[in-house]
């Protein structure tokens, strides 16, 4: 009888062995799944049938397990499975036939049925199938099973010994468990294994969708693992296992031991962010440009014991790369490569606080071209430009470490340090301009080189940056107007600046109380269907004896003397009324954008007079757009940032005004949330023919669609110059081409038109 025992345990196994076959291949719940494993069950239960002892003709002894599989499989894989092997058991059965065939047949079907109300009772959560309930529920079925052997189903007694009886049914309920246990092993290993793969795809897909290099180290600073785009990970696999701290080159040594360090630093969770430059990292070619590179590490407490740092590294080079051009760009002449207005007059207030500081001397010097025009207008605009950039070349090349800005077109700033004396200035002029004198062949012409020199001196005519340079400006004239004397130190017989100043005060002052300003307007259009999208407001002085005077003329005093700002509120409110009667009369315009000034932003209260504008006018604060200057910007990040939070929050939309002539933090931008980049007129005014123009329009509509803003061009004058924005991506258009600033009344009229659906 033992032998029997262990054959049927080694079927057992067998059954386990194959049936873990089936559950990797399929889902248990498939109909498929649950046919091949009544089939096995079926082939189990007859095989274990067969190594029963026949007691007497007839009569097979109990000693084999097909209750058990019976049960078990039902229990575990179904009625289907169940059943398959049940019938099966059943016809095998009757096919031996003889007196216990009965008492047989009702043993499977008991099985059956006692594995379907466990399966019940499971479904419902009443029973469990630990290693307890799986021993109670082979010693019900197996108990059952032995009842049927001496019950009233059976003509003869097979055993008188009641001790026969428990051990087999100890044996059979032990055999249950055994059966029952590791079929749910096997069914629960391969749930875990289709959960991990599952996870695993999932992970992959997002990995290998992102362009960014995800680099996980442990808290010592080992490479565990590397996902990188296709083109990065060519080292992966011979760095991972590796301590970062041995890794080559140094840059990314550095780079990445200083994230772990600062990640290892921080409370559990929060990140640490650097950036820096260096070449491909896990590329295997060393050559390749530098690239700059942005990381975010993250500490995790990890499920294996331990720290993990988890590294995002972002590749910010084009990014980069749009900003330094930018940069570059804003701050240089293209033409000539010197540094041009803005940083000229950078470079000025900087050389004034150190002269002050030190006590010294500092001479402005404005060199004026006095032929560009003329060989511009004679010889065509590429000999002027072969003019200037001679001239350049000559006066960077006598005055070395000096700093010459191209100031505009014909003018060259210099900035001369510790010179002494009025005879020491003029002996240094004389010799700048004697240095630059001689004429220049440009193809079969020869031109001759004239130029004036106007000097004005910190500390002598004065302390600031604008007051110097326009008596510089002054003096240029002077030189200028005269054929001999191309040399002029500025002195104040020359021209009263300060009452100049004092007197376009008064008149400022005067034209407000007189009502003497007045608005024009001009759209912006969206670049892909011609919509208006928008009207900026411009600021007129309607001077009685000069007639209409544009703010180049008189801004520079009115935010001199702070007179800007009671101006600006009255553009401010009455730009607000042009806004609500063209709403009202049904004309689509977009927004009203007015321009503000720095004055008008530090003032800290802008935000509470608009809100009480609009309150008393009861208009929408939609109708309504503001345009700051980059640099008015970068004057106080801070408290603009919270002013345009609030601005944001009213629902009026912000535009930067000039973007690419200030030295933005485009970081700061994002957080700006302006919604419109305007290009500057300077950038688009010979875009056609000017490629550094180009570079930096596209620059700045790339910088505008990563920060999720617009653009709009100033400027726009031609056709030509349209297509060639369109084509860069740009999305709206400025400029003569669609009508230049009109009046009120004539501004309506174009709306007017234009909602006829007639374009202008
Ligand atoms: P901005 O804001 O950059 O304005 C663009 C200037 O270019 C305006 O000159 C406009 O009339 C002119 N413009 C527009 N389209 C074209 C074009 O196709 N070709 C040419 N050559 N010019 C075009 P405007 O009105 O003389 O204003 C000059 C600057 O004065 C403005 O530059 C702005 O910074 C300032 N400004 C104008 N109105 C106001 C105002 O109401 N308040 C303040 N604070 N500043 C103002
Ligand atoms: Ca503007
Ligand atoms: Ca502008």
């Amino acid at each position: 009888m033992t032998l029997d025992l262990i054959n049927n345990v080694a079927l057992l196994m067998a059954v386990c062995w194959i049936q873990s076959f089936i559950s990797y291949r399929w889902n248990r719940d498939s109909l498929r799944a649950q046919v091949a494993s009544g089939v096995l069950f079926a082939f189990a239960t007859v095989t274990v049938m067969m190594v029963s002892i026949l007691v007497q003709p007839g009569l097979w002894l109990w000693v084999d397990s097909s209750m058990v599989v019976i049960s078990v499989s039902t229990l575990l894989y179904g009625p289907i499975a169940g059943g398959i092997a049940m019938l099966t058991g059943i016809a095998y059965r009757l096919w031996m036939g003889g007196i216990g065939a009965t008492a047989g047949t009702l043993s499977l079907v008991l099985a059956l049925l006692a594995g379907l109300l466990y399966r019940a009772l499971l479904a419902r959560g009443r029973v469990g199938i630990g290693k307890l309930p799986m021993v109670l529920f082979g010693l019900l079925v197996n108990g059952c099973g032995a009842l049927l052997i001496n019950g009233v189903f059976m003509p003869v007694s097979v055993t008188e010994s009641p001790a026969y009886i428990v051990s087999l049914l100890v044996i059979m309920a032990a055999a249950t468990v055994l059966l029952g246990l590791q079929l749910q092993y096997i069914e629960r290993k391969k749930a875990l294994e289709r959960e991990i793969k599952a996870n695993e795809e999932r992970l992959a897909s997002i990995t290998q969708s992102i362009p960014d290099q995800l680099v996980v180290v442990d808290g010592q600073g080992m490479l565990l693992d590397v996902i990188t785009p296709a083109e990065l990970a060519g080292r992966a696999d011979e760095l991972v296992g590796e301590p970062m701290a041995e890794l080559d080159p140094e840059a990314y040594r550095n780079h990445y031991s200083l994230l772990i360090a600062g990640a290892m630093a921080a409370p559990e969770g929060t990140s640490d962010i650097y950036e820096s430059r260096q070449r491909y990292l896990l590329d295997s070619e060393q050559g390749s440009e530098p690239h700059f590179f942005e990381s975010n590490a993250k500490r995790m407490a990890s499920e294996l014991g331990g720290d993990r740092v988890v590294i995002l590294t972002r590749d910010i080079t084009e990014r980069k790369q749009a900003e330094e051009r930018i940069r570059f760009l804003a701050h240089y002449d293209s033409m000539t490569a010197l540094p041009n207005r803005h940083l000229g007059l950078e470079t000025l207030d900087k050389a004034l606080v150190r002269v002050r500081y030190a006590h010294g001397s500092l001479a402005v010097a404005l060199l004026h071209l006095d032929d560009l025009y003329i060989v511009n207008q004679s010889l065509g605009a590429a000999a002027g430009d072969f003019l200037v950039k001679a001239l350049a070349g000559r006066i960077a090349a006598h005055l070395g470490e000096t700093f010459v800005a191209r100031y505009s077109g014909a003018d060259f700033l210099i900035l001369a340090e510790g010179i002494d004396g009025t005879d020491g200035i003029r002996a240094w002029g004389a010799e700048l301009l004697a240095a630059i004198s001689g004429p220049l062949q440009f193809e079969t012409h020869e031109i001759a080189i004239r130029a004036s020199l106007g000097i004005s001196r910190h500390p002598e005519h004065g302390d600031d940056a604008a007051v110097l340079i326009r008596r510089a400006t002054v003096a240029a004239h002077h030189a200028r107007e005269s054929l001999e004397n191309k040399l002029r130190l500025y002195d104040t017989a020359m021209e009263s600046a300060l009452t100049d100043y004092v007197q376009m005060r008064d008149q400022l002052a005067r034209a407000l109380e007189r009502d003497e300003f007045e608005i024009h307007y001009q759209p912006y259009l969206s670049l892909d269907g011609g919509g208006v999208r928008g009207v900026e407001a411009f600021l007129r002085w309607n001077n009685p004896q000069l007639g209409l005077k544009s703010p180049d003329y008189f801004l520079d005093t009115a935010e001199r003397s702070g007179l800007i700002v009671p101006i600006g509120d009255w553009i401010l409110r009455r730009a607000a009324q042009q806004a609500k009667a063209w709403h009202d009369a049904g004309l689509d315009f977009g927004a009203l954008a007015v321009n503000i000034s720095s004055a008008q932003l530090t003032q800290g209260n802008l935000v509470e007079k608009i809100r009480a504008l609009c309150d008393e006018l009861a208009i929408n604060p939609r109708l309504l757009a503001l345009e700051i200057t980059e640099s008015s910007v970068n004057r106080d990040m801070n408290g603009t940032m919270a002013m345009t939070a609030e601005l944001k929050a009213m629902g009026i939309a912000l535009s930067i005004d000039d973007f690419g002539t200030g030295f933005s933090n485009i970081q700061y931008l994002r957080r700006l949330k302006v919604d419109h980049l305007k290009i500057d007129h300077e950038f688009t005014f010979g875009i056609e023919t000017d490629a550094s123009k180009r570079d930096i329009v596209k620059a700045i509509i790339q910088i505008a669609r990563a920060l999720g803003m617009t653009t709009i061009a100033e400027g726009v004058e031609n056709s030509n110059v349209e297509g060639i924005l369109r084509d860069m991506g740009c999305t709206e258009a400025q400029g003569y081409l669609y009508t230049k600033p009109l009046p009120s009344h004539a501004m309506e009229d174009y709306l007017r038109a234009r909602r006829g659906g007639q374009p202008v």
